[in-house]
């Protein structure tokens, strides 16, 4: 399969996972709302495949956008994670300490929310879309996550970052930044494309569910490994 090829599949692919991820939050009571933003910072994360992602599926237009944005929005500090979710998982599983990350939404709102609305919704982020509150953030300061909505939002972080395996994890403005600039091979970012602090995508090296959770996620982690298996297979 050519480079092209593997990379639409790759591409589609994440589309029906952040679809069945919709879908599978719509069972829970989110106050989440249009111009309710106090989550949109500079700290969301992303993968190289969720920003080639957004490439592919924004016109040039957007993509100037996003551009002129970051440029206007100039370099912040950011949170820059040391990890990935399953990187975080093999941590654990080897009885190692995660690494200490800095983290503060003072930091600054996110340079691509425009009158509390994301200018490029649609596309956004896992990292974006698993923001949810059960009360107004602004009301308590802080976000309410039922437990299960937090178990299933780690199961998608693990299978999205799975799916870009080998490739890069970090700041999402960052990639975007760098994407910005250089151009792709395959429109996919690499782990040795020259850019400062991020981590490589692993594979699941283990789910990281509460036994509680078990039988409440299975028909999702089924369907979940039914998409990474024939994304695989198609790669081939
Ligand atoms: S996570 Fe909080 S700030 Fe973000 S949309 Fe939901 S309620 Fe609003
Ligand atoms: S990309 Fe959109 S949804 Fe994500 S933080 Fe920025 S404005 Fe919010």
């Amino acid at each position: 399969m050519t480079c092209i090829a593997k990379f639409d599949k790759a591409v589609k692919t994440l589309e029906e996972i952040y679809a069945l991820f919709d879908t599978a939050m719509a069972a829970f009571p989110f106050a989440c709302a249009k111009q309710c933003a106090d989550c949109c910072t500079c700290n969301v994360t992303a993968t190289g495949l969720e920003i080639a992602y957004i490439q592919d599926r924004l016109d040039a237009g957007a993509l100037d956008d996003i551009r002129v944005r970051l440029d206007r929005a100039g370099q912040s500090r950011r949170y820059r994670p040391l990890q990935t979710t399953n990187g975080f998982a093999l941590a654990c599983m080897e009885g190692r300490d995660a690494d200490e990350e800095e983290n503060d939404p003072s930091w600054g709102t996110c340079p691509l929310l425009e009158d509390g609305i994301c200018s490029i919704y649609p596309v956004r982020p896992l990292g974006c879309r698993v923001m949810m509150s059960t009360t107004p953030c602004r009301q308590t300061g802080q976000a309410d996550m039922p437990f299960l909505a937090l178990t299933i939002t780690t199961i998608f972080m693990q299978f999205v970052e799975h799916l870009d395996a080998g490739g890069v994890y970090g700041s999402f403005l960052d990639l975007l930044e760098y994407a910005g600039k250089n151009a792709l091979g395959c429109n996919r970012l690499k782990e040795n494309d020259k850019i400062s602090e991020i981590a490589q995508n692993l594979k699941i090296p283990a789910l990281m569910i509460p036994p509680e959770h078990v039988e409440k996620t299975r028909t999702l982690v089924q369907s979940l490994g039914r998409m990474i298996r024939e994304n695989d297979s198609s790669s081939t």
